[in-house]
């Protein structure tokens, strides 16, 4: 590689809005994409930029800053999650809300994308700490969100009972109750069901569907899960309880366990919510996170950050299926890397969609007032993910590219035709 182009890489490393712009670029390639619309979807369309007070348990105002950005809502209202991370930055949030706009177009959703975020630690703040900083989020931003303009959602190290703060908080501002304005609340108040495992759901159908073209016998399948949050939880349970898959290795931000007889997800973690790591699991082997992603197994679910599969270790990933559970795992240069071994990538805008379809099934009911059953949102699901599936692998051999670029290239598409039909372009 080429020093000016290597440095280019080892930046966009470290920066996701600069990995997301590299991935619309070379879909604009791969599609020769009209070069206005180009310029228009490589950056977010609103930015709001937010300082919160907040009155802590020591008696003292600590200031939080936030985010909330639109990349596009060319195809309806702006949709996406929020996030109180410690090493949250504009620019992570800035990447996500792009990818949100691809993930809604992909699936077929009729909404745009956004994301959120909160620069704060919530592992060290009390409950009440967090809802004042869930509030007062909420009271900085609500001129620009709403069921109509943009929905958040929880994403990392945020829940159900965050969500219902806010939502509470827009509806006392407002002075009505606004259920709409935010998705993944509790069932009780207008929660839809299937929400909580709806990231993994999703994400396990589509594996499904992947092994069936491959040949894969998911009954014999070995399976190792990097990161143990909600998503990292549920897709081990469920890909054992669904699939009957073996989950053989997981790790969290402490490092990985391995055993090749393979773990009860649940006892994993009621022991990480005892001692704060699935690390030190009796009749384990110790991997390190790293460790983890080259071992020799079936599939690969990355479920916690950005960043892990790099041009360094693509070239020693062993599974038949990498399946993106979290946003951003894999880099471009790693896409090329696995896709040149043969791997089986479901990209993260397709594989992680669940979440963002049964918000949206969350949505349709609080406007209709009308719930359904379990039974009826998985179904839903199911056939919506599935067929994006299709179109993505159907997508890649049709134009010789890889399942991320073919995703990018249904999604993309769908959005340019959206900003051609209302003039922007
Ligand atoms: N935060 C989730 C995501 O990245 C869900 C977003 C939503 O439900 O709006 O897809």
């Amino acid at each position: 590689m080429d020093p000016q182009k290597e440095a280019q890489v080892i930046e966009s490393h470290k920066n996701p809005f600069l990995m997301a712009q590299q991935q619309c670029d070379d879909c604009a390639r791969v599609l020769s994409l009209e070069p206005d619309v180009h310029e228009i979807i490589r950056v977010p369309m609103r930015e709001i930029h937010v300082y919160i007070p907040v009155r802590m348990d020591n008696g003292f105002i600590k200031v939080f800053e936030g985010f909330r950005v639109i990349h596009n809502d060319a195809l309806g209202p702006a949709k996406g999650g929020i996030r109180f991370h410690p090493d949250e930055t504009i620019d992570t949030v800035r990447a996500l809300s792009a990818w949100m706009t691809w993930k809604c177009a992909l699936l077929g959703l009729p909404l745009g994308g956004g994301k959120g975020g909160v620069i704060c630690n919530p592992k060290e703040m009390s409950e009440g700490e967090l809802e004042r900083l869930s509030r007062g989020y909420i009271s900085k931003i609500w001129q620009f969100i709403g069921p109509d303009k943009d929905i958040p959602a929880p994403d990392v190290y945020t829940n159900p009972q965050i969500m219902a703060w806010m939502m509470d908080e827009y509806s006392k501002i407002v002075g009505k109750n606004q259920f709409g304005v935010i998705t993944g609340k509790p069932p009780l108040i207008g929660g839809s069901l299937g929400r909580n495992d709806a990231t993994a759901r999703g994400g396990l159908y589509v594996v499904r569907e992947a092994a069936k073209v491959r040949g894969l016998d998911l009954e014999k399948a070995s399976v190792a899960v990097q990161g143990y949050g909600n998503a990292g939880y549920y897709t081990a349970s469920l890909a054992r309880k669904l699939l009957g898959c073996k989950i053989v290795a997981i790790s969290d931000s402490k490092g990985g366990i391995f055993n090749e007889e393979g773990f009860d997800p649940q006892a994993v973690f009621d022991f990480k919510k005892r001692t704060g790591s699935v690390v030190n699991f009796p009749n384990a082997k110790f991997v390190s996170n790293e460790e983890l992603l080259e071992l020799d197994v079936d599939i690969l679910c990355p479920c916690a950050l950005e960043n892990v599969i790099t041009e360094k270790n693509a070239p020693s990933i062993k599974a038949a299926i990498v399946a993106e559970f979290a946003n951003g795992p894999t880099t471009p240069e790693a896409d090329e890397i696995l896709y040149e071994k043969g791997i089986h990538l479901l990209p993260d805008f397709l594989c992680n969609a669940g979440g963002v379809t049964v918000s949206y099934f969350e949505m349709v009911q609080n406007f209709s007032m009308y719930y359904w059953d379990e039974e009826e949102v998985y179904e839903r699901l199911d056939k919506k993910i599935s067929a994006a599936y299709y179109s993505v692998l159907g997508t890649s051999s049709e134009y010789k590219v890889n399942m991320r670029q073919a995703a990018y290239v249904v999604a993309v598409k769908r959005v340019a035709e959206a900003m051609k039909l209302r003039g922007w372009v």
